[in-house]
């Protein structure tokens, strides 16, 4: 049985208060690597919380080669202030340079503010004496659960693979630059560790399905980089949303949008995924998957959606070129 034990990070505070950091750190008997895994960065992004309770229970099960490090709640002043960042205002959209968007804020500051502390302290107490690098984020219901990861490192994309998340992601390249220099995947590539983003669906509340799905695809990385015991499964069909997405936009028209599929579902081509409701006549027009696929993302296809609910309902107005769902495409 491995050792566990709970413990704290205490991050002095602009106002000299202080803000606790709790983690879990579970020791096994040999001489593995160090896995780290942080969720709830964003403090709307819940699931991921637990998911680490489920990755805790299923390690703690096991022989562990090696030392895990989980930090269940890595930004608790955004999850107390009930938004993605600290001090975020209501309505304020979610974005890469709030002050508070802890995000873009690694390895953090400890002399700046509240938030480059929390990032500071995590990072150079924890992630710094780590191997393997694992954010946990949400994103909207409305996107399939991705594994992003960071594409200029061959052993992140591996990593993402044995997450057996139906779909990956290589994350925030832009022509062989990263866009987010300051992500902690980013900053933990660049010091030489390896990084991987997973996003569940579904922010606001615990989605536990997705906290299953993620946590199983953490043990199944455990198992394939000999932490745990047990062979590793690969997956079967993974798609890619930037190789293999079909596109699917509503005609011209002013329609309320009803969705009949869930993101990460399976359709046929010519499967009804969605309806529109004519404004006026209230006639019905059936949405069509063009291909046999996965539905990645359906309803709701603007960035950001559930951050600002009051700014985006299922309505396409006239002139809009609405995008209704994107298909990834099963060959
Ligand atoms: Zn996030």
């Amino acid at each position: 049985m491995p050792t566990f034990r709970r413990d704290s990070l205490k991050v002095e505070m602009p106002d000299r208060s202080l803000v606790k950091i709790p983690y879990f750190r579970v020791e096994g008997d040999g001489a593995g690597p160090t896995f780290y895994v942080q969720a709830a960065q964003h403090g709307i992004e819940l699931t991921g919380i637990y998911t680490v309770r489920l990755l805790l229970n299923s390690v703690m099960a096991e022989r562990l080669n090696g030392t895990l490090i989980a930090v269940p709640i890595a930004n608790p002043l955004a999850v107390r202030w009930r938004r993605h960042f600290y001090k975020m205002e209501p309505g304020e959209p979610y974005s890469s340079s709030h002050p508070h968007q802890m995000n873009r804020l690694w390895p953090g500051n400890p002399e700046r503010n509240e938030t480059e502390r929390l990032a500071y302290s995590l990072y150079t107490s924890l992630v710094e004496q780590s191997d393997y690098v694992v954010d946990l984020h949400c994103w909207e219901q409305w996107v399939g659960a991705t594994a992003i990861a960071m594409g200029w490192d061959p052993l992140s994309i591996e990593l993402a693979e044995y997450s057996l998340l139906p779909f990956t992601e290589l994350g925030f390249l832009d022509k062989g630059f990263i866009v987010h220099k300051d992500m902690l995947s980013a900053v933990a590539t660049e010091a030489g560790k390896h990084a991987l983003i997973i996003e569940h669906s579904g922010q606001r509340w615990v989605v536990p399905e997705q906290a299953k799905l993620v946590s199983k695809g953490l043990v199944n990385i455990l198992r394939w980089l000999g932490m745990l015991p047990g062979e590793a499964a690969r997956s079967e069909a993974q798609l890619m949303r930037s190789r293999d997405s079909v596109e699917v936009y509503a005609p011209e028209g002013e329609w309320i949008i009803i969705t009949l599929k869930r993101p990460g579902e399976a359709v046929e081509k010519g499967d009804v995924i969605a309806r529109l409701l004519d404004m006026e006549s209230l006639e019905e027009k059936a949405v069509e998957s063009p291909v046999h696929g996965l539905v990645y993302w359906i309803g709701s296809t603007r960035p950001n959606a559930d951050t600002r609910p009051s700014e985006e309902v299922q309505v396409t107005s006239k002139g809009e070129k609405y995008r209704v769902a994107t298909i990834c495409e099963l060959k």
